[in-house]
């Protein structure tokens, strides 16, 4: 998503507002008001853990039979930053009724379906992960576009702001989307992660559905008791822009301790992107890092959390370079790494 729109606060981004408003009405769900809340049918599919079964983490309990119910605070992740209002072609004709259980959620993930069984059969228990919860949340989703009724409805972005739902996310000049390049991080990562011992949890299932709301994510990792959430996104941004950036909450609704834990998540984040060869932002934060106070997934996570623009879709060099497996996986080695460094 383009996150540069939300930028208005920072008065040498307001070109690039501008400009990141056009990407981002082409490449981002217009967020239709609507006044009903996201049906509560939606939010059961929401806590479908990666495996599709609820219950695959032995010894731990999971969280992922009550993340759809609503969690004590309310939020949402990483849809909130394209609040913009634009005109998404697909998701306008999608008819509502369509809707009715989304029955993507529950299918098995088709990248790697044996670590879930790895898991149901020995517990988590590697030199460094020990068992210790991380949530991935990988931004998106493929069904978003055309169910825009269900993702334009308003939800809670906390510090008394509402966002959409859910939102479709950009693309690359190709077409090749941010929900899949998300997904296709966020399982690399989940592999890495989960040979290292971790216990690893998403925030959907598959890249074929719909949501969950970014409220019902922030609330995955909260009920989750994560050690550390970690939120994927691709950024559309001008074409000059490239690089990454980890983003932390402005104003931390945990408190200053737990601030200070997603501060040191982020640092060693951004450090072990770097270390893997990748290049912080060239034009977005400060050295790879940003701090923002329009984002429900930060707002609303009692966890140590960041979100990461992992590069500029809309930039030929990181659009060549996140369109690859290659690439994707050395953006999950870098996060898996920046992980493990925190959590030590
Ligand atoms: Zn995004």
């Amino acid at each position: 998503m383009s996150h540069q729109a939300l930028r208005p606060r920072r008065g040498r981004f307001g070109m690039l507002a501008a400009t990141g408003l056009a990407v981002l009405l082409a490449a981002c769900a217009a967020p239709v008001q609507q006044a009903d809340p996201p049906s509560t049918s939606f939010s059961a599919t929401v806590s479908a853990t990666p495996s599709g079964n609820p219950i695959t983490v032995p010894g731990l309990s999971t969280p992922s039979s009550e993340s759809p119910t609503p969690s004590p605070s309310p939020e949402p992740e990483t849809p909130a930053e394209e609040p913009t209002p634009e005109p998404a072609g697909s998701a306008v004709d999608a008819p509502a009724d369509d809707y009715t259980a989304p029955a993507d959620q529950p299918q098995p993930e088709p990248q790697e379906p044996a670590q879930t069984e790895d898991r149901a059969i020995a517990p988590p228990q590697p030199a460094s992960g020990g068992g210790r919860i991380v949530v991935i949340d990988p931004g998106h989703n493929g069904a978003n576009g055309a169910n825009p009724a269900i993702i334009n409805a308003l939800v809670d972005a906390g510090f008394g702001q509402t966002k959409p739902c859910n939102t479709t996310g950009t693309s690359t000049n190709a077409g090749y989307t941010e929900h899949e390049f998300n997904w296709g991080v966020a399982t690399k990562l989940q592999s890495i992660l989960s040979a290292r011992g971790y216990d690893v949890r998403m925030t959907r299932n598959s890249d074929d559905g719909i949501g969950p709301c970014v409220n019902k994510r922030a609330a995955f990792g909260n009920d989750a008791n994560a050690a550390a959430v970690i939120s994927i996104h691709g950024d559309g941004d001008d074409a000059g822009a490239r690089g990454f950036y980890v983003m932390t909450a402005e104003q931390d609704p945990a408190g200053a301790a737990m601030a200070a834990q997603s501060d040191a998540l982020a640092g060693d984040v951004r450090d072990a992107l770097v270390n893997g060869g990748l290049s912080p932002s060239n034009h977005l934060g400060s050295g790879g890092l940003w701090k923002r106070n329009d984002l429900a997934g930060l707002n609303l996570s009692l966890r140590p959390t960041v979100m990461i623009e992992m590069g500029n879709m809309r930039n030929s060099s990181d659009a060549a370079l996140m369109s690859s497996s290659a690439g994707q996986q050395q953006m999950a080695q870098g996060l898996a790494d920046g992980v493990s460094a925190y959590l030590g």
